[in-house]
């Protein structure tokens, strides 16, 4: 038997023997890390990309903005640049539902590339199945590698019912969805954007016959979702029509809050 003092030694280190099992937890750490979802959504060219770069990162300007650091600026430099790495770090993976697909069709190996490419050119929502399985594999890949990196960004989706559906029917006890982050953003600045990003992208549906597509289906069926979320009081809205500044400030009033 480990005596008290061993067993708070245990503890602090994050060693501590569950106390049904009384098998130590870093022998088998993902088996209790259930993982905790944000799912960002909002139309092509809102910015869920580069504010989700953003939460992951963290950055310079934010970090010295903030309040924090200002409040902690007495205990000298090193402690104040600790606090707010510390303070601005939330410890999110960034899960690109789009960009996942994209590297899916990338892959020569993979038997879903063709069918990948027809659904993107044309803006419609490849079949759930799909989408459902990279994600849990970049999770469970993600979980194994770091059993404490349990939060995830999940960009994109559910685009619609059937994504949903899948969803709720795959992870259903699986994983916890926190919340939705919405960057709401009118149409016509979505397409600029995007028209601007399309210049640089190499992306198949930068471009304005597919932009008008993917306009058109955020509209019939990923807008239904998100009010369908809004109704179960779990949409956090952000106009993201602003500067990416401007957004991102707000962004980090919802994460200081719901960590
Ligand atoms: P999404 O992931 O929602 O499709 P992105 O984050 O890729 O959108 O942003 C689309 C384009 O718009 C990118 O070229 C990006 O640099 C630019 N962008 C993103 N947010 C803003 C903003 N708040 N103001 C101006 N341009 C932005
Ligand atoms: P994005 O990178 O989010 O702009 O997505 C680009 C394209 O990838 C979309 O127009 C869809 O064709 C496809 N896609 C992205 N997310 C999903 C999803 N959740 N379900 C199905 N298809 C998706």
């Amino acid at each position: 038997m480990l005596s008290r003092c061993g067993r708070r030694l245990l503890h602090v280190l994050g060693l501590s023997f569950p106390l049904l099992t009384r098998r130590p937890l870093f022998l088998f750490p993902h088996r209790f890390m259930k993982p905790q979802v944000v799912f960002v959504l909002g139309g092509p060219g809102a910015g869920k990309g580069t504010q989700c770069a953003r939460i992951v990162e963290g950055t310079l300007k934010n970090l010295f903005s903030n309040t924090t650091i200002r409040k902690h600026q007495f205990f000298g430099a090193q402690l104040s640049l600790w606090s707010s790495v510390s303070h601005h770090k939330y410890g999110y993976t960034h899960l690109s539902a789009g960009e996942l697909l994209r590297d899916e069709r990338k892959n020569p190996d993979s038997q879903y590339g063709e069918l990948i490419e027809k659904y993107i050119k044309d803006g419609k929502i490849v079949p759930v199945e799909i989408t459902i399985s990279l994600l849990r594999r970049e999770m469970d890949q993600t979980m194994a590698a770091n059993a404490q990196k349990n939060k995830f960004l999940i960009d994109g989706f559910p685009r619609n019912q059937d994504n949903l559906q899948g969803w709720n029917k795959t992870m259903d006890g699986k994983a916890d969805v926190s919340f939705v982050l919405f960057f709401d953003c009118n149409n016509e600045i979505c397409i600029e954007r995007c028209l601007e990003r399309g210049k640089s992208s190499g992306r198949s549906d930068d471009n304005r016959e597919s932009l008008e597509k993917r306009i058109q289906t955020y509209l019939q069926s990923t807008k239904p979702i998100i009010d369908l979320y809004e109704e179960m009081g779990k949409v956090k809205k952000i106009d993201a029509s602003k500067s990416v500044d401007e957004v991102f400030d707000e962004v980090v009033k919802i994460f200081d809050k719901e960590g």
